[in-house]
């Protein structure tokens, strides 16, 4: 297989377009870094990667895990996660991170998103977004409680941890390097932020 690397530095993202059939690894280089990742129809962006579509007609479960097929707005399959390296830190439950999260937050001034990444990175390829999906947050170890609580508990994810994803259709995958450094409520990224590393392994 013909494979190609790319180093997303922290805070900001990247996007790759994968035909069917194509496999994208997304690696923690250093651990404890939060990965939010977007996926969209490339022949139709207004159609992305549905968590809650996905949740209905798929997997009947709130985590990502391995096996799993994810499905897009019109319920199409879009993504399959064939192999979890990172023992199942992952979620789908947090928004991702955004300029009015920042500010809740009492940030003052400017602060890269996971949503402003995604943005930008789509207007690269003159695709505007303007609805910013409920991202797959890869490496997270927030969870909900049994009484329903969602905890955001310390990044507990190690160094080499890695998901890997196999495109269904032909889709534009877009991967921030989550900037989330407001650490005293939300240990999203512990000691952080950190890079985040993608490598493609093409089909053919
Ligand atoms: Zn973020």
């Amino acid at each position: 297989m013909n494979t190609e690397s790319t180093h997303i530095p922290a805070r900001e993202g990247a996007s790759f377009e994968l035909r069917a059939g194509d496999r994208i690894q997304v690696i923690s280089p250093q651990g404890h870094q939060v990965a939010d990742m977007f996926a969209f129809n490339a022949a139709n962006p207004a159609e992305y990667l549905s968590a809650r579509h996905t949740l209905a007609s798929s997997t009947r479960h709130l985590y990502p895990r391995q096996g799993q097929v994810f499905l897009t707005l019109q319920r199409a399959p879009i993504l399959k996660f064939v192999e979890d390296g990172a023992r199942e830190q992952h979620e789908m439950l947090l928004a991702a991170c955004d300029p009015a999260r920042y500010r809740l937050l009492g940030v003052q001034g400017y602060h890269a998103s996971c949503a402003e990444n995604l943005k930008k990175t789509m207007a690269a390829r003159g695709i505007t977004v303007t609805e910013i999906p409920q991202p797959l947050n890869l490496f997270s170890s927030t969870r909900a409680d049994e009484q329903g609580n969602v905890i955001t508990h310390p990044n507990s994810t190690q160094p080499g941890d890695y998901a890997t994803f196999e495109a269904l259709m032909d889709c534009i995958v877009v991967i921030s390097a989550c900037p989330f450094d407001v650490e005293t409520q939300f240990p999203v990224n512990v000691g952080g932020p950190h890079p985040i590393d993608v490598k493609i392994a093409r089909a053919a």
